[in-house]
């Protein structure tokens, strides 16, 4: 009998607690409901246990430790490895309502004890921290009296040697956890999902019996395509003239195409700026800058730009060129549309690519360090990488599905928003240029390498080939009325099935497969979707972007009159960034204007019910709003 009460009475607690906690992110940050995932991590930590989520990039992981650090009694130290990205999120914080700061090397000495003293008085109820600065003196001072409820570690992958950005100053992280009185909440987050990777981070934070909640790394809003054009410029150019007035990244894969392309965009007019590791500091930051704030609109960068970037209305990510493998091309690409509209992700593939990236991966000095196994290993990893990297190059299935296949998720096989899926295919038979292909890899012993396996096909007459004699192998010239590009297609067509395979070593020499030989014999036909006629870039576009699959709204189908209502609130939107300094999306995201003009909201009850429009912000900025609305309306 008690223990029925009890159990009603935990009910409704709980009842209460949950819809606490969603009352905190439509106050502060305007939002009304939670999106896939967060409720789960923001319920684990609010009951106290360690809680791990893995998150695509744009999937909201920043709501799910800044509603329950409003929560807690405490104090919430979040560790984030890049000034950049603890800035805009302070920022953004503050523009909430929420009293935030950071202490990391871009303060002056004056400004991080003024910082650290307000801290001790109990005024920030969030505090982002650099790694390094944890078991600093002045720091831990500091740590040892407050009352610290949970430690974020944000970014979590930089504490794993496997992941894509090690940090050794991560590893601090645990040191601090140690050394204070009582141990905090931990919780963790990252984007990158490969298995080892995920371990690492439990293992080395420590995190004691995580929950652990790992969201789809689908991101239905972006287009994905690849594309092999003859001139990459013109091509890219010819995008960007369709895409006037929007903001945009174009990754390249060195400095040196990062200048070029810069150069070239810059005299053909476009509004354009640049960051590379090659720029000196203070031009890195003003650069960032003007692509965050809007007042440069295509970014031109090498992959040292973006980890932490927040600008949510990036409306394409072009890569000049293939990056070394998927992780970095999805985390890259899903820089776009973190607004949840829709956005394009774009490769421009060329053979060179692959040639430069496995330069890298031959002369990586990152991996100095480490023992000679381990190098190796390291080594084979990359150059598997990379292979499958190429492969989403030359797939004709969709391409979400193969991404999402290779972090370990089911897809669809076909998604309707790729430039696969929307290209028509045949299912070709390639079996001749198989064999040929096979039959040449057998008769040279199996001792060499893709291009001079097809060199030799084609009837090339090379150094290389007369060096290594192939000009006298029986299959050479046989295959040179296939074009170059059909013998690679076919090339790697094999290696994705299986019929031939490549060394993991640095010679990548092509071998034979148990399946050779039924190609060989004549007993297997092989079968190849090929597009029946090349899309044009122009037509890949958004538009057949799936409005459906989003949860959300999209401009698209704006009448005139919410066109120019929707300029008129960018102008206001504008306007208060410069007078607040903050760039425009931390007043309010693309899609908050979106949604406002679809609202058209008269009152303030009617504009809370916008989403991304919170208490505070109303307060601040509301007003202003609904005249511009009004005004917008005649
Ligand atoms: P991540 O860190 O996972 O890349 P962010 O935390 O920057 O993503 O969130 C991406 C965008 O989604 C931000 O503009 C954020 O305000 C918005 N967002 C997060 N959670 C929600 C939600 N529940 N409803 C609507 N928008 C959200
Ligand atoms: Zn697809």
């Amino acid at each position: 009998m008690y223990g029925n009460i009890w159990k009603k009475r935990d009910r409704k607690e709980i009842k209460q607690a949950m819809s606490e906690h969603v009352r905190v992110l439509k106050q502060y940050f305007g939002y009304d409901s939670f999106r896939e995932g967060q409720e789960e991590l923001v319920e684990s930590i609010l009951a106290g246990q360690d809680t791990f989520g893995i998150m695509p990039t744009g999937a909201g992981k920043s709501i799910c430790f800044q509603v329950p650090a409003l929560m807690m009694q405490g104090i919430t130290l979040v560790v984030s490895p890049l000034i950049s990205l603890m800035k805009d999120q302070v920022e953004g914080l503050n523009q909430a309502g929420v009293h935030a700061a950071y202490l990391n090397s871009s303060l002056t000495m004056g400004q991080y004890r003024k910082a650290l003293g307000y801290a001790k008085e109990g005024r920030y109820k969030i505090i982002y921290v650099a790694p390094e600065r944890l078991v600093t003196e002045a720091f831990l001072d500091f740590a040892m009296q407050a009352d610290i409820s949970m430690l974020v570690v944000d970014e979590a992958h930089c504490v794993s040697q496997w992941g894509q950005d090690f940090r050794p100053s991560y590893l601090k992280i645990v040191e601090f956890i140690e050394k204070l009185p009582v141990r905090p909440v931990i919780s963790a987050f990252t984007a990158t999902a490969t298995k080892e990777v995920r371990d690492d981070i439990i293992d080395i934070l420590l995190l004691r019996n995580p929950k652990v909640v790992t969201t789809g790394f689908d991101r239905p809003n972006l287009y994905f395509a690849v594309q092999s054009p003859k001139d990459k410029y013109a091509s890219m150019k010819n995008f960007l003239e369709l895409h006037p007035n929007q903001s945009g990244i174009i990754y390249c894969l060195t400095r040196k195409y990062v200048e070029e392309v810069y150069k070239r965009l810059k005299e053909d007019g476009f509004s354009v700026t640049k960051y590379h590791a090659g720029l000196l500091d203070e031009e890195r930051k003003v650069n960032q800058e003007d692509f965050i704030y809007s007042r440069a609109g295509i970014m031109v960068a090498t992959n040292a730009f973006g980890m932490g970037i927040d600008k949510s209305d990036v409306r394409f990510v072009i890569h000049y060129n293939m990056p070394k493998n998927m992780e970095s091309y999805y985390q890259e690409a899903g820089r776009a549309g973190r607004d949840g509209e829709a956005a394009e992700c774009i490769l421009l593939y060329a053979g060179q690519d692959v040639v430069t990236n496995q330069f890298f991966i031959d002369n990586n000095k990152d991996n100095q360090e480490l023992d000679e196994i381990s190098r190796k290993l390291v080594m084979e990893r990359d150059r598997e990488r990379l292979r499958k990297m190429t492969f989403y190059c030359f797939t004709n299935e969709c391409l979400r599905d193969y991404a999402l296949r290779y972090f370990g998720e089911y897809g669809s096989n076909y998604c309707g928003n790729c430039s696969n899926c929307l290209t028509q295919f045949e299912n070709v038979d390639v079996t001749e240029t198989a064999r040929g292909i096979i039959g040449c890899v057998e008769s040279s012993n199996q001792r060499f390498g893709t291009n001079l396996i097809i060199d030799t096909l084609h009837g090339a007459r090379t150094v290389k080939i007369r060096s290594y004699r192939m000009d006298k192998n029986p299959y050479y010239g046989e295959l040179s009325k296939v074009p170059l590009y059909r013998l690679r297609q076919v090339m790697n067509h094999l290696q994705l099935y299986g019929y031939l395979r490549v060394t993991d070593d640095q010679y990548a020499i092509v071998k034979l497969t148990e399946k050779s030989g039924a190609v060989l014999d004549g007993k297997e036909k092989v079968m190849m979707k090929l597009a029946k006629e090349q899309v044009h870039q122009a037509k890949a576009k958004t538009k057949h972007y799936r409005k459906e699959v989003v949860a959300g709204f999209s401009k698209e189908e704006f009448t005139e009159q919410e066109e120019r209502l929707f300029e008129k609130l960018r102008a206001l939107r504008t306007e208060i960034a410069g007078e607040e300094k903050v760039p425009p999306y931390i007043v309010f995201s693309d899609k908050t204007l979106v949604h406002m003009c679809m609202v058209k909201p008269e009152t303030k009850e009617d504009m809370l019910t916008v989403s991304g429009v919170g208490e505070f912000k109303y307060e601040k900025y509301g007003e202003r709003f609904l005249k511009c609305v009004r005004e917008g309306q005649v």
